[in-house]
């Protein structure tokens, strides 16, 4: 898997993951690379810029569901999830929770590797199962674009 970083006719950039520099190629010369701001499918590969602090990553959870692994101390994400839960009406939250409960019943948790593995099962190099994990905006909109179906939802703590 590469990440490039590609920019549209607008000057939008935005990054996305490849399996290699072939797909990329690929891709682009078919014009299925859409760019994540506008759409446009015109796009070029932008000089791999250094990285900030701010990854730009959110929690969003994916179905077959990503979620935030679990680090000791709360992320920033994961507080914000905690005050997002404090002020949804209880009924809203008791059924993300028992979304939650559900999801984590029945399909694997493979952490941040989520993308990757949805690419695994979408191209038949892993088994067909319900997986969930976290997954950054930049991996999720990629994974749209070839195509691999996923969905999100909240992933809001338990016990309050
Ligand atoms: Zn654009």
């Amino acid at each position: 898997m590469i990440l490039y970083r590609l920019r549209c006719a607008k000057g939008h950039e935005f990054e996305s993951w490849f399996k290699d520099s072939k797909t990329y190629e690929r891709q682009e010369k078919k014009s299925l690379i859409g760019c994540a701001v506008c759409g446009a499918s015109k796009v070029e590969r932008a000089p791999m810029a250094p990285r900030l602090g701010k990854s730009g990553k959110k929690v969003e959870v994916e179905t077959p569901v990503a979620a935030p692994a679990a680090p000791t101390t709360p992320s920033p994400e994961q507080q914000q999830m905690a005050a997002l839960a404090r002020h949804m009406p209880k009924e809203l939250r008791e059924a993300l929770l028992k979304v939650r409960a559900e999801v984590e019943k029945n399909c694997e948790h493979v952490g941040t590797k989520f993308a990757e593995e949805a690419r695994k099962i979408h191209y038949g190099e892993s088994d067909k199962r319900g997986i969930y994990g976290e997954t950054s905006e930049e991996e999720a909109a990629a994974l749209a674009e070839e195509g691999i179906e996923f969905g999100r939802l909240p992933w809001i703590p338990r016990g309050n």
